[in-house]
């Protein structure tokens, strides 16, 4: 099973794609992790990306579909994999097309976690004051523009999915547990 988890910074995504990997026995691909390993070990990658996170914006396309095109050949991808934080761009969410292609892979489902904007806000703001390693882009303002950037770049790419009929939506206003059991609901 290969599913994209499409939500706003703070919807919980995260949270629900560690509940599916261990139900599903998939992985989980997660482009802001991995931009964050690549930061840590202080890769020329992870120079460029740094920055462009710290603002909260987007690192290039270009940088991303070539995390992207090695990660998803890997062998523990065989069994299926949940996208997390990609595609982010209606041009990744392309590519990610033809390079499935190639490989004779599908995307089965895309599920949005729809959240109310305030309420996104509150929910890192906690989550940054609560963890002792504070990541660099929890604060208000690069919050702010996180959540501009995805109404601009990324709300464009459940409409693409929405026209493949792949589209899900579940209400992320619930406890984690009431999302879970929508979101697997949606699978089975
Ligand atoms: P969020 O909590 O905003 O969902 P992520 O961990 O997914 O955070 O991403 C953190 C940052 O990494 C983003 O603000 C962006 O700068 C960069 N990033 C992650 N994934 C992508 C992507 N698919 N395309 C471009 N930039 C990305």
């Amino acid at each position: 099973m290969n599913l994209i988890l499409f939500g706003p910074p703070g919807s919980g995504k995260g949270t629900q794609a560690e509940i599916l990997i261990n139900k599903y026995n998939i992985v989980q691909i997660s482009t802001g992790d991995m931009l964050r390993e690549e930061v840590k070990l202080g890769t020329e990658l992870g120079k460029t990306a740094k920055s462009i996170m710290d603002n909260g914006d987007l690192v290039s396309d270009e940088i991303i579909m070539s995390m992207i095109e090695k990660r998803i050949i890997k062998p523990d991808c065989k069994n299926g994999f949940i996208l997390d934080g990609f595609p982010r761009t209606l041009k990744q969410a392309k590519d990610l097309d033809n390079i499935l292609n190639l490989f004779d892979i599908l995307i089965d489902k895309v599920i949005e976690i729809n959240v109310n904007e305030n309420i996104l806000l509150k929910r890192i703001l906690k989550r940054a004051s609560e963890s002792k390693k504070t990541r660099d882009d929890d604060n208000s303002e690069i919050l702010k523009n996180r959540i501009v950037v995805y109404k601009k770049d990324t709300l464009p790419v459940l409409e693409y999915y929405k026209n493949l009929n792949k589209l899900y939506s579940v209400d992320g206003m619930q406890n984690v547990a009431e999302v879970s059991k929508d979101i697997q609901k949606i699978l089975t």
